[in-house]
């Protein structure tokens, strides 16, 4: 299998790995970066060049594109799509998993357990949606945010008010959330590929902060999934569209509840917490699942 591998860096672990492992069972990969990619957008003859060369022959396509170049990054994955490249992840999936509010009107429509979450465009509607979402404390998000910034915890209406405030004249968009704190900063990295979670770990925070996050200090476990667990999770991927997912689950009062579905999950954390080759499923589902033209969701963007 001749395999594109999307991403800005050869260097970074998760690039590494799938190379590795792609080349380990005999395939032929390359690292493509996203954004040294130009395309000729015709109805005749679609393509895709590379520093100056065509690329063609490829079976199947990895996509990992980070959150900064999540529109360009995503015009080129449609190219490939467009040339019958068979994407491990769409193009309409990684787009849908990237807008958070997107994401979590798809999940509750389907029924997916999340916390209590509001939005408001007004100063003037802060207070009902405050107490809406249940009154302080209650969390602020960046709709725009990655990797736990701008996420915040307000611990008093009055503090809420002022963040809010904040964030509003700043023209930004923000979710105002439930807050989970019988989770006590632990959340749950379940790590999906097709329909199955393959490998799952805790984050757990560091003394005095809630958010989770391996990047804001956070480490990791193994985690076992209660069976719900998992089915939300899967559920999840499924929704969104994603077929490899990194989906973030809080263990709430009231079950499960997603936090976020992410289209290009980190490995090395998980990898070196569960101590599974999570690169190698992910080629191996490629190999599985390439064919010419299976971009499901072609031409309904
Ligand atoms: P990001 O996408 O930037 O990582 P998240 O929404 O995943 O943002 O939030 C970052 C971390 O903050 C989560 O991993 C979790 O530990 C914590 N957190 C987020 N939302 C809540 C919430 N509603 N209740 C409790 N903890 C939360």
């Amino acid at each position: 299998m001749k395999l594109a591998i999307l991403s800005r860096k050869p260097s970074l672990y998760s690039t590494r790995r799938l190379m590795k492992a792609a080349r380990d069972r005999g395939h032929e990969a390359r690292v493509i970066d996203p954004l040294h990619c130009y395309m000729s957008v015709s109805t005749a003859r679609p393509a895709i060049y590379y520093k100056g060369e065509e690329l063609t022959g490829f079976d199947a396509v990895i996509p990992r594109i980070g959150a900064s170049i999540t529109f360009y990054g995503t015009a080129v994955l449609r190219q490939f799509e467009m040339l019958g490249v068979y994407p491990v992840n769409e193009s309409v999936a990684i787009s849908r998993a990237r807008d958070k509010l997107r994401s979590l009107q798809l999940l509750a429509r389907k029924g997916i357990g999340l916390p209590v979450t509001g939005l408001a465009h007004s100063p003037d509607d802060i207070q009902h949606v405050i107490s809406m979402v249940g009154g302080a404390p209650l969390v602020l998000k960046l709709i725009e945010g990655t990797q736990g910034i701008g996420v915040v915890l307000a611990e008093t209406p009055k503090a809420a008010e002022s963040v809010i405030d904040a964030f509003l004249g700043l023209k930004a968009n923000i979710l105002i959330q439930e807050y989970i704190r019988e989770a006590r900063g632990a959340d749950i990295r379940a790590f999906v590929i097709g329909d199955k979670v393959v490998a799952a770990m805790k984050r757990q925070a560091r003394e005095g902060e809630f958010r989770s996050n391996l990047h804001r200090g956070g480490s990791g476990s193994i985690a076992k999934l209660t069976p719900e667990e998992r089915s939300t999770a899967v559920r999840a991927a499924r929704v969104i569209g994603l077929n490899v997912a990194g989906v973030d689950i809080l263990r709430s009062n009231h079950g499960p509840v997603v936090l976020e579905v992410n289209s290009s999950p980190g490995l090395e954390g998980i990898e070196q917490v569960t101590n599974r080759d999570i690169a190698g499923m992910i080629v191996e589902f490629a190999q599985k699942n390439a064919r010419a033209n299976r971009t499901r969701t072609r031409g309904k963007g």
